[in-house]
């Protein structure tokens, strides 16, 4: 509960809220000016009062008013909202923004991984994760275990001693198969590794993986949290001294959120709560009547009762998001008929905003990968990965009705 309601409410009382007011109303910097929505400070730079001012300026790590690639006043805003959202701490966390969900997941890898460094992460994962893994952290002598996400005992023969970060990813793209978050954080632990985990899928209000135990948190922001489709960000959250040992690499990579976009997710934070609980109602209701229909042969959401992970599910999430792998039964063929006829999902990539999207994985995948590779990524011929919005459910079921019958 908010301790507080008068105007001098800082961050610190922010933290204590329900998650619908954290949204509603972001973090205010104690003495802000009255304009209800922050400005957008669209300044590439800042000018010091004088030499002693330059020179504080210069020497503050995250300063939000010296150079907008070192920081810029809404990127303090965005961040205080975040880190309060993941359950953080005011006082012990923070977090990094960056230009994009791939721009966070870099800067975690580049940033904490040397020369001779072990990591231990998924067989599947998000494609640009998976290919950091498997194309440019080696380019830089970093070797990597890939592990079935599934398999506890396989985590648990992959962590030696000698790993120094554990990638997880949950529920994971596009499967939506699921980690044991607080299992595997307790083996990176025991073994003086750092945890990672990619909250995209879930988003705070679904799971909040700090609470488990894993040590940082990465978004790709461009989807639930921003929730339009309408700008690309990422963010990084966890206690203050590792997003500070981010930091040098920060700077160096400039992967920077532009104030535009960081005033844009300020924006759709505002109504996170209330889309999500949008959601992860219409798509379980989806998700329960698709697996129902004869042309379907399986639907994996972690909310059905048939998903094979349901009680860590249960356990781990508060509610279990829009994103639902459908298996067209018959194959490829059927899969991109339905994915045809349907008029209300528009096939985009991405997903979590207002909009439902849909998208044929094996078809967009046909070009860079073979049967083999596809297969070992997770994606079959038949997948349709589908982020169910926030229109009218019944609208959508009607459209999801119609293109299975030309499947
Ligand atoms: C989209 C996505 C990313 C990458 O985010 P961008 O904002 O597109 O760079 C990373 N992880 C997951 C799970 C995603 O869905």
């Amino acid at each position: 509960m908010m301790r507080s309601s008068s105007n001098d409410q800082t961050v610190a009382t922010m933290t204590q809220a329900n998650p619908e007011t954290l949204c509603a109303q972001p973090p205010r910097a104690p003495g802000e000016a009255s304009s209800l929505v922050p400005p957008i400070v669209y300044s590439a730079t800042f000018a010091a009062r004088d030499a002693q001012e330059f020179a504080a300026m210069a020497s503050q790590p995250r300063h939000a008013r010296y150079y907008t690639r070192y920081g810029n006043p809404l990127h303090e805003q965005v961040a205080a909202q975040l880190v309060a959202l993941e359950g953080g701490d005011a006082g012990t966390h923070d977090a990094l923004l960056a230009a994009s969900g791939m721009g966070a997941v870099s800067l975690v890898m580049l940033g904490l991984l040397k020369a001779g460094d072990h990591v231990v992460a998924q067989t599947n994962h998000y494609m640009g994760t998976a290919k950091h893994l498997s194309e440019l952290l080696p380019r830089f002598g970093v070797r990597a275990t890939l592990v079935d996400q599934t398999d506890l005992a396989a985590w648990e023969r992959a962590i030696a001693p000698g790993t120094r970060l554990v990638v997880m990813e949950t529920p994971v793209n596009p499967t939506c198969a699921l980690t044991d978050l607080a299992a595997v954080a307790r083996l990176a632990r025991a073994a003086g590794a750092i945890s990672v985990c990619d909250n995209t899928f879930a988003c705070p209000l679904n799971q909040q993986p700090l609470a488990l135990g894993v040590d940082l948190v990465v978004h790709s922001a461009t989807k639930y949290l921003g929730g339009h489709h309408d700008l690309t960000a990422g963010a990084v959250i966890g206690a203050r001294a590792l997003i500070d040992a981010l930091w040098p690499t920060q700077i160096c990579l400039g992967a920077t959120l532009s104030p535009m976009d960081a005033w844009l997710l300020l924006r759709g934070v505002r109504t996170l709560a209330l889309r999500v609980r949008q959601h992860n109602a219409s798509a379980l209701e989806l998700a329960r009547w698709l697996e129902q229909q004869p042309q379907v042969e399986r639907v994996f959401y972690p909310g059905l009762e048939s998903h094979p992970q349901h009680a860590l599910a249960r356990r781990q999430m508060n509610g279990f998001g829009g994103v639902m792998n459908i298996l067209v039964r018959g194959g490829y063929e059927p899969a991109s008929r339905f994915v045809h006829a349907l008029t209300l999902p528009r096939q985009a990539v991405s997903l979590g905003g207002v909009e439902s999207l849909v998208v044929h994985a094996a078809a967009m995948w046909r070009g860079t990968m073979n049967d083999e590779q596809m297969r070992v990524a997770g994606i079959a011929p038949n997948a349709v990965r589908l982020s169910v919005g926030i229109e009218g459910v019944e609208d959508l079921r009607a459209d999801l009705a119609q293109a299975l019958q030309a499947a």
